[in-house]
């Protein structure tokens, strides 16, 4: 009899499995797949000796994580590694926006005009940073927050939409850059919370950078598990469970999985049938005969480059893929320069590029000429560096992992609500009617990325949970 099974080794996984085991539980985990991580992979997905990142590259969300930065993964072999500006948003006429460490170079970016309103958005936030990462990150109440005037404050601009927040900016380039941010949430401008999405990425990299890791986002997965195996916790690979029957006695099950897949698992009938997944993201990632050549020369030493360019053109992108059915004609892209930090992803000399644009859920077209043909725009010269191209459409993120609902990355559309309370209107997020069944997946607050604190936060559920059992 464990204590507690997990099951699934993505970052939540990993992270739930490693806080009960630091508690002292006994813990084993099964993974479907044959490798551990799920959006935290490095595979030679193109040639020989370029290591790319499948799913995620870019790590502002994991350098700032409470539960990441509570644990001793640099002694497992994780490094964060920098480009020299965190992110570039480039424009036709060959200049840039920049999201730098420093907020009076990324202010003086914008211009004149929003310089002042950008500075005073984000400044006093970011002295508080690291209590309102916690306590966000945390919520709805798996701890009481510890700076509740911080997150009250973060609250009055974090809950409206990206549209509203960005009504006091006056010119373009702030708009642009910032809606770019806020489109990681794969979801319309005007949607609930988008501004805040948009504001912590801004905070994120003001506080610590948006780094990846040395040699590849799979050194995430594989510090974690190492910590897990030295705690004494157990990880069969290549085990897809498919009935709670398959797996042994515990005391706890705790899913890294989808809703959907859990109530199918653990007989919990139709109780998140009302769970909505959203749209889907078309990836290419590429092996280059050399560095992308952008015109803006910023773009150039940046880890992340966004091409939108302006906030109509990203707005009207995220709103063809998540309601649609067709994919956008000029997606907005976001691309990761992963091999500027880290040479250790290609051969000398050569370059890895990772790209995705958005598309609807379920989509099985083709978006690589639509993704070119941005890339040339504003790199023009792109496709002659080309050596290789690996892509993946809704279909083939969906068979690499089952999370990935009909492609959908972020484990659940941010809509309405479902934004902040997820997979069910309900305080108690990471419980389900079933008293030894738990949910960690990103389909969890805080939601998707590589940080571990759903699967943080599920830990102190079950922790909780089988305290007072015993
Ligand atoms: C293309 C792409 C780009 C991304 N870019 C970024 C980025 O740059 N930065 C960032 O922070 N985030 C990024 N993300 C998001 C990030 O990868 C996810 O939010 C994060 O991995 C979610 O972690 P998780 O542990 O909840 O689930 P996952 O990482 O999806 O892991 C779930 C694991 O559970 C396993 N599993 C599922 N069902 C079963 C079963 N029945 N039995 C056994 N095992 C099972 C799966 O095989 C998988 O290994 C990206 C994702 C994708 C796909």
């Amino acid at each position: 009899m464990f204590d507690a099974v997990v099951v699934g080794a993505g970052p939540n996984g990993l992270t739930a499995a490693v806080e009960l085991a630091r508690r002292g539980f006994s813990v084993a985990l099964f993974e479907a797949r044959d490798a551990i991580g799920g959006g935290a992979r490095t595979e030679e997905l193109t040639l020989p000796g370029f290591r790319h990142d499948p799913c995620s590259a870019s790590h502002p969300l994991g350098i700032n994580s409470p539960a990441f930065r509570a644990m001793p993964l640099d002694r497992y072999g994780l490094e964060w590694v920098h480009a020299d500006l965190p992110m570039a948003h480039p424009f036709p006429d060959g200049t840039a926006a920049v999201l730098s460490r420093s907020v009076a170079e990324t202010a003086a970016s914008f211009g004149p005009r929003d310089a002042g309103p950008y500075r005073r958005l984000v400044e006093p936030l970011l002295h508080r940073w690291d209590t309102l990462v916690r306590d966000f990150m945390s919520l709805p109440l798996s701890s009481l927050p510890r700076d509740p005037v911080g997150l009250a404050r973060f609250g009055v601009n974090g809950l409206l939409p990206a549209s509203r927040l960005m009504r006091r900016f006056r010119d373009e380039r702030a708009p642009a850059l910032f809606s770019g941010l806020a489109a990681h949430t794969i979801a319309p401008l005007n949607g609930l919370a988008t501004g805040g999405i948009g504001l912590v990425f801004a905070l994120a990299a003001h506080a610590r950078g948006w780094p990846v890791a040395r040699g590849g986002s799979q050194a995430v997965s594989d510090a974690l598990a190492a910590y897990l195996k030295d705690l004494g916790g157990e990880i069969h690979t290549g085990y897809e469970v498919k009935r709670l029957d398959d797996l042994p006695p515990a005391r706890a099950y705790v899913f890294d999985t989808s809703p959907t897949a859990l109530a199918r698992i653990a007989g919990l009938g139709r109780y998140y049938d009302r769970f909505r997944y959203g749209a889907s993201v078309f990836k290419v990632d590429y092996a280059l005969d050399g560095p992308v050549p952008w015109t803006a020369k910023e773009a150039r030493s940046a880890g992340t480059v966004q091409v939108g360019p302006y906030r109509s053109d990203i707005g009207r992108a995220l709103r063809e893929a998540s309601g649609g059915e067709r994919a956008p004609e000029t997606p907005f892209l976001i691309t990761v320069q992963s091999s500027l930090a880290d040479p250790t992803r290609a051969p000398e000399g050569k370059h890895t590029f990772w790209a995705y644009g958005h598309v609807p859920n379920g989509w099985d077209g083709d978006l690589t000429d639509a993704i070119e043909r941005q890339l040339e725009r504003f790199a023009p010269g792109f496709r002659d560096l080309v050596l290789a191209r690996a892509t993946m459409g809704p279909p083939e993120l969906a068979a690499r992992n089952a999370n990935y609902v009909g492609g959908d990355i972020a484990a659940g559309a941010a809509a309405g609500l479902q934004v902040l309370l997820r997979p069910k209107l309900s305080l108690s997020p990471y419980t389900t009617p079933h008293p030894a069944v738990f949910i960690c997946s990103s389909s969890t607050p805080p939601g998707p990325g590589v940080h571990g604190m759903s699967g943080h936060n599920a830990a102190k559920a079950v922790w909780r949970r089988l305290r007072d059992r015993s």
